[in-house]
């Protein structure tokens, strides 16, 4: 599997773009209430970084969605199969994603805990592929924007694997 990845983003690259989003946060997040919410599989690596590089005291908490539709296309059907064991109200959220593609996944969980009346609700992402939005979503905090590729490593899977690699990769199927 991995002979069919190009290297995109470096190990060294990504770690040093956490810790300016985590010294970022940590400015924009000083003094406040906040629940920093991972969506799990694939944010799992980039959550790991970016909480450590996040120096202010915190709670986390993790959701799992999933998008139904067959392929790699999701459908904006968004079915939560773990959902926060956490209360968001009157407290500052931000949603950590590992990419945002067409927006359609966050755009419902934005929905979602918007109704759970945040006293805030901001959006983080690793990366951010722009040119395939079908909708739009407010992102707050950009690791990288990427070209439309599809890409492994640092939490992205294809098939499941490839979450481990320490790097972003383009994956030639
Ligand atoms: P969206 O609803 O924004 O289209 O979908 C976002 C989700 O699609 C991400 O959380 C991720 O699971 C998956 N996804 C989108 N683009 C890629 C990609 O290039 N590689 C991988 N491995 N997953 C992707």
């Amino acid at each position: 599997m991995r002979d069919q990845i190009t290297p995109l983003l470096s190990e060294a690259r990504i770690q040093a773009r956490v810790r300016e989003m985590g010294a970022q946060l940590a400015r924009d997040y000083a003094g406040k209430d906040l629940v920093v919410v991972g969506l799990l599989n694939g944010v799992y690596p980039f959550f790991a970084d970016l909480t450590r590089a996040l120096d202010l005291d915190f709670e986390v908490g993790f959701m799992q969605v999933s998008s139904y539709g067959g392929g790699t296309e999701s459908t904006g059907e968004v079915h939560i199969l773990k959902d926060l064991d956490t209360s968001i109200q009157g407290r500052h959220a931000l949603v950590v994603e590992d990419i945002v593609d067409t927006g359609l996944t966050l755009f419902k969980v934005r929905h979602l805990l918007l109704d759970r009346e945040p006293a805030s609700l901001r959006i983080c992402t690793l990366l951010d592929k722009p040119s395939r939005r079908k909708i739009e979503v407010p992102v707050d905090y950009t690791g990288f924007s990427i070209e439309d590729h599809f890409v492994v490593g640092y939490g992205l899977d294809y098939d499941g694997k490839l979450r481990n690699l320490p790097y972003v990769g383009v994956y030639h199927p």
